[in-house]
């Protein structure tokens, strides 16, 4: 095997027999966020790594040791493939100004790229969903994220294992006092601190707290909390949002902790966690940006989203058992005998203009074997031709899933009988 060629470590096939559970997600989702009229925006896999280096934070560790960046050989320009979507999408309203005549609601999916230890549910190529609702100051658009999330959660069948942690970053003062209250703990606390830590201790204090080292954790609960340096502003806004959460019934905790791993939030901040997953239990997390826009080169917006982890929401449809519904074809195409391959072509194409799904035998064989594939493609009828059937432009119907005659036909006649089948047919 050495010599042979294999995917990039951390990068993921996405394997036939997976593909219906991906694409009732992702139908699932589309229909989810047009109910809510949020509008699709996509923006290219590379970008300018400045972009993700302005937008994110030098120091976090998305940027500091997670972004596959490369020189471009042709321009010496430094680029970087994605390893979040709130960035692009603010680069991409700004550039296209989108936001000219007011608020908008925007949803991207696609793969991301971060160069992290793969293990389960952790991958160097990874998917998002995620939602962007750019010029609106909240907190009803933080309530709506809230509550679309949890609508997601049950038409997907998994409200019994996710749960809401929540929290307020404040605004800029109140982050500011607070990190020096944070440098000052954390200084007299030195010796307990990781490399991690002590490089950011200056630099990013706030990040300590998102530390994932178990051997720190004892420290940074007893950390100053931000919760403690709240304006009445951000106060205000933190117990409007928590009200809508309870007007809605949707169960959620405080988490004082919780900070993120990304520079450009403040106010409202989430994560939607499970414990049926192991370490990466994060399933959704988000919170409002207000600052990014401006921070971005834009006119002043203030703005909220969320992304989703797909693999991990699909582990967790797996865990919990969430089928996809079935998806075999209606009819599949019995051909034996050359005459019989040709008719077959013609009779496909006809139950495909009356609406149905046709898998076409393919590859020859038998009667016999071509019946036993039909059997175990999961499709509803056999339609049978041999070389006797496409002389006399005939087809034979066979039910493969219920009881019933088989019943030979003019092909005319047999695209009615689906029609009919299908409620279709008007006379
Ligand atoms: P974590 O704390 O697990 O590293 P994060 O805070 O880095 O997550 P975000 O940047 O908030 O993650 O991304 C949103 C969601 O994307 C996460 O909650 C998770 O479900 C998913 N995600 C993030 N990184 C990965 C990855 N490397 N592989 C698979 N899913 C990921
Ligand atoms: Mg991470």
């Amino acid at each position: 095997m050495s010599n042979s060629l294999r995917a990039v470590r951390g990068m993921n096939d996405l394997l036939p027999v997976d593909a219906p559970l991906w694409q009732y997600f992702e139908a699932t989702l589309r229909d989810w966020l047009k109910s809510y009229g949020y509008h699709e925006l996509r923006t290219p896999i590379l970008e300018h790594t400045g972009l993700f280096k302005r937008a994110i934070g030098e120091v976090t560790d998305i940027v500091e040791k997670e972004m596959y960046t490369f020189v471009d050989e042709l321009n010496g320009e430094s680029m970087t493939l994605r390893p979040e979507g709130t960035a692009s999408c603010v680069r991409a309203a700004i550039e296209h100004n989108l936001l000219f005549d007011g608020g908008k609601r925007l949803w991207y999916q696609g793969p991301m790229f971060r160069h992290e230890r793969p293990q389960k549910g952790r991958y160097r190529q990874f998917h998002q969903f995620g939602i962007e609702a750019l010029g609106y100051a909240g907190p009803d658009l933080d309530i709506e994220h809230l509550l679309m999330s949890a609508r997601l959660w049950k038409r997907l069948g998994l409200s019994d294992c996710i749960r809401l942690e929540i929290n307020s970053l404040g605004g800029a003062e109140s982050r500011a006092l607070h990190r020096q209250k944070l440098i000052a703990y954390f200084q007299a606390h030195e010796a307990f601190l990781d490399e991690d830590a002590k490089r950011r201790l200056i630099g990013n204090p706030l990040r300590i707290l998102d530390t994932k080292n178990p051997a720190m954790q004892s420290l940074v609960e007893a950390a100053p909390k931000l919760m403690e340096e709240l304006d009445d502003v951000a106060l205000a806004h933190f117990e409007a949002v928590k009200a809508g959460l309870d007007a809605a019934g949707i169960a959620y905790s405080v988490n004082p902790r919780l900070v993120r791993g990304l520079d450009y939030y403040n106010y409202t901040v989430f994560e939607w966690v499970t414990d049926r997953l192991g370490a990466q239990g994060t399933v959704c997390a988000g919170g409002r940006y207000d600052g990014l826009v401006q921070q971005l080169g834009g006119k002043p917006a203030p703005a909220c989203g969320f992304a989703m982890g797909v693999e991990r929401l699909l582990a967790l449809m797996a865990e919990v058992g969430v089928r996809a519904p079935a998806a075999a074809a209606d009819v599949y195409l019995v051909n034996v005998g050359e005459a019989a391959a040709r008719f077959a072509l013609q009779a496909g194409e006809s139950l495909r203009d009356a609406g149905l799904d046709v898998l076409m035998h393919g590859g020859g064989g038998g009667f016999k074997s071509q019946m036993k594939k039909a059997d175990a493609s999961g499709a509803r009828h056999a339609v049978i031709i041999g070389d006797d059937e496409a002389a006399a432009g005939e087809v034979t119907v066979k039910p493969l899933r219920e009881s019933g005659e088989q019943v030979r036909l003019p092909l005319a006649a047999g695209v009615r009988m689906f029609l009919a089948q299908k409620g279709l047919l008007i006379d």
